[in-house]
């Protein structure tokens, strides 16, 4: 497995695109919603405006079209000063039976409604122009805006004003000059179907705020909810995935690096492993033992008691070498029944004693027969040095011209043969 890949950093990279993608969704629904309950609120207000608007142009259509209303004059009833300055209007008059009446105009009427709604706490609405006959009608800031738009072509304006602590939504539509209109507003040039003011309508918005604020609040702590629980399960999908990743990562290093049936190095990764030991020798004039073992007539072992029990064998001796030596030394299946071995840090004496300790060991193993018997094995050992600079594969077939001679020479035995021997 190449050494500069990892599964951990490949998993996280993409677990990470994942979760950047998932919180970027997250956060388009979050902003569209609050979006979207923003416009339709905004959208439901302008047609209330825009209802309120029309109602009040009605009345006043209706008030015009007669050329006023009169109403019972009583102490607290207005007289519209604005209307005695008309020449040939009766602003007030008496009925028959002695009762005086006095003439309400739609201005007039249109802010005294004004003033009933307010007084209701429901709405609002102001008559308005850039030239007003009555003071009061002056536009406040929001009105002079409108009226600027009504004169570049715009038809409506509207948009949330906060005043101190209140929020209100303000609409406004603009008022256009009809006949019935001229009686009273001739004298200040308008003509018919000239745009002369408009009408503003106030509609209270600050619980409306206060609830949408609370909706965005809920929004923020359900996606952040909902965050959060992607989030672990990432986290725990993610460790899970990866625990799983390594233990398959580590039977897949063991396939290519261990033999199946004995469970010790194979010839590749021995080979891999070996290379690293001699350049570590090269460098610190540290000698490398290299032993080649093998089972002494293990073919007999097979034809004799099957090959299910030579498996044993062979199994009962990898695990005894394996026992006897060192963790760091290099134990390896070489093929069949031959083991390589290569010691680290030895001169001629340990390497022999560590050969001598792993024939002695192996020759007291005793593998068990089917019916009983024990059947006894033993091993040859070739042995060397690897000289400094020299390939493995030179030190390699020495041992095993010193294995060779160890079978010829009666088997069940070491033979040592020094670097400076060329291997026959
Ligand atoms: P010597 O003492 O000269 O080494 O004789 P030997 O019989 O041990 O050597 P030989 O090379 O003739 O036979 C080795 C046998 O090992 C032949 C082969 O069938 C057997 N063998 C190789 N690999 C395995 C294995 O994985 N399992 C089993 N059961 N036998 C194996
Ligand atoms: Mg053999
Ligand atoms: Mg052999």
């Amino acid at each position: 497995m190449s050494p500069y890949f990892s599964s951990t950093r490949f998993v996280k990279k993409y677990l990470t695109s994942i979760f950047l993608v998932l919180c970027l969704i997250i956060l388009s629904v979050f902003l569209g919603f609050n979006y979207k309950a923003n416009t339709l609120i905004k959208e439901q207000l302008q047609r209330q405006g825009r209802a309120f608007f029309q109602e009040i142009l009605l009345t006043r259509q209706w008030i015009a079209s007669h050329g006023g209303v009169y109403v019972k004059l009583t102490p607290d009833t207005e007289i519209n000063p604005y209307l005695r300055m008309i020449p040939d209007l009766d602003v007030v008059v008496s009925g028959d039976n002695g009762q005086r009446y006095t003439l309400k105009n739609p201005a007039l009427v249109t802010r005294e409604i004004s003033d009933l709604a307010n007084g209701k706490g429901l709405f609002s609405f102001h008559i308005t122009s850039l030239n007003p006959l009555n003071p009061y009608n002056a536009p406040d800031p929001f009105e002079k805006m409108a009226l600027a738009r009504f004169e570049q072509g715009d038809d409506e304006f509207f948009q949330y004003v906060q005043q101190d602590e209140n929020v209100s939504f303000r609409y406004m539509a603009p008022l256009v000059t009809e006949k019935a209109c001229l009686q009273c507003h001739a004298a200040q040039g308008y003509a018919e179907g000239q745009v002369r003011g408009g009408i503003s309508i106030s509609i209270p918005a600050t619980e409306m705020m206060r609830e949408m604020r609370e909706n965005r609040t809920w929004l923020i702590v359900s996606a952040f909810g909902i965050f959060l629980l992607i989030t672990s399960l990432i986290s725990y999908i993610s460790k899970a995935f990866i625990r799983d990743l390594h233990l398959a990562e580590g039977r897949l290093l063991d396939m290519a690096s261990k033999d199946f049936l004995t469970g010790l190095l194979n010839r590749r990764e021995a080979y891999n492993r070996l290379g690293g030991e001699c350049a570590r020798s090269d460098r610190t004039r540290m000698k490398v033992g290299i032993l080649l073992v093998d089972i002494d007539h293990f073919k007999r072992v097979n034809d004799t008691h099957g090959h299910a029990l030579g498996d044993q064998v062979l199994q009962s001796v990898a695990d005894r070498m394996r026992e006897t030596l060192r963790e760091y030394d290099i134990l390896c299946r070489f093929g069949g029944e031959e083991f390589l071995i290569a010691v680290q840090g030895s001169n001629t004496k340990d390497i022999h004693t560590v050969a001598e300790r792993l024939r002695e060991a192996i020759s007291r193993l005793r593998v068990q027969l089917p019916l009983g018997d024990n059947l006894e094995i033993s091993v040859s050992i070739g042995i060397t040095e690897r000289g400094m600079g020299e390939s493995i594969d030179q030190a390699i077939s020495r041992a095993d011209t010193a294995l060779y001679r160890a079978k010829a020479q009666g088997r069940n035995q070491v033979v040592f043969l020094p670097s400076d021997v060329t291997p026959s």
